[in-house]
């Protein structure tokens, strides 16, 4: 287990418990602790666990493991990506980790990909515990920036073709990136036709935020669209997106682009065409809720 202790961990497994899931937590063994700080804003922990690879844990919540960080990295960066004829300026707000990033790059049209993350410690710990995410900040198109991101948007009108938010929790730093407000900067940040997709919380746990997020977007945006995904290690083993275009002729249910089955298979462990068109597809209870 290593020498580290953290109040999370007990008889040797981590545990999530929190108010925003109440009455359930996710467990995982740990094998190793690697690391703990308190950043400026959040307590950071990286330990190693017995299943699920390296973990990243922001105040108590589980961001990343490695072995199925790709599910969520892959669908909140694509979703957005090949719902844009042409994207070549993009910008990811959070994401300290690198892996939003590493997705984005993927496309060979992206000319320029900035990242703001409000915490340094993120970026540095990645570069060190998760270089199969960090290793993109090498890329010569990333740009860095450390700041918040509410304010970081202020100051950019018309500049970006995609604007992906991938925040932590509505209740530490990241409370302003769930506001309306947010959603006003976003869409003025963007250039015509712009997409964006926000991390969207889980529809079993946290329909009440989803709805009013919706409500919220559909204000701001004439396209906006609730998706999801699954994933093991987030509350439900789900996370949702909010999927919205600046374009109200633009059908961001079906890809505009794709890559052909063979680049597919290389390029993405889970994203793929299909998969986009069935991520908007809603059981009952949620497209009810959501209507
Ligand atoms: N994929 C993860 C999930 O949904 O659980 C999110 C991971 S990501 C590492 C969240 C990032 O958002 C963190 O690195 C955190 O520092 C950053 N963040 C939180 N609030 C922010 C803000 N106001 N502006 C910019 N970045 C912020």
């Amino acid at each position: 287990m290593g020498d580290i202790t953290h109040e999370t961990i007990k008889d040797g497994w981590f545990r999530e418990i929190s108010d925003l899931w109440p009455g359930q937590a996710m467990t995982l063994k740990v094998k190793k602790v690697l690391h703990h700080e308190k950043s400026k804003y959040q307590d950071v922990l990286i330990f190693e666990s017995e299943t699920y690879g390296t973990v990243l844990v922001l105040d108590g919540a589980i961001q990343v493991t490695e072995r199925d960080e790709f599910s969520y990295q892959e669908m909140i960066a694509h979703l957005a990506m090949n719902s844009h004829p042409n994207p070549k300026k993009v910008l990811v707000i959070g994401g300290g980790d690198g892996g939003v990033l590493r997705e984005v790059v993927k496309h060979e049209c992206v000319e320029e990909a900035t990242l703001c993350d409000i915490d340094e410690a993120v970026i540095r710990l990645s570069k060190q515990y998760l270089p199969q995410m960090a290793g993109v900040y090498e890329n010569p198109k990333v740009k860095v920036h450390i700041g918040d991101g509410f304010k970081f948007l202020d100051d950019y009108k018309n500049e970006f073709d995609v604007i992906i938010t991938d925040s932590s929790d509505p209740d530490g730093p990241a409370a302003s990136l769930f506001q309306k407000s947010y959603f006003e900067l976003l869409n003025g940040a963007l250039r015509e036709g712009g997409v964006i997709t926000t991390q969207a919380e889980n529809q079993w746990i946290h329909m009440h935020i989803i709805s009013q997020l919706k409500k919220d977007c559909k204000e701001v945006f004439p396209v906006a669209e609730w998706a999801y995904t699954t994933i093991p290690t987030y509350p439900g083993g789900q996370i949702g997106f909010m999927v919205c275009c600046k374009d109200a002729n633009r059908n961001v249910k079906v890809p505009l682009r794709s890559w052909s089955p063979e680049e597919e298979v290389k390029l993405c462990k889970y994203y793929n065409a299909e998969i986009h068109k069935a991520s908007f597809v809603l059981p009952t209870f949620a497209r009810l809720a959501l209507q």
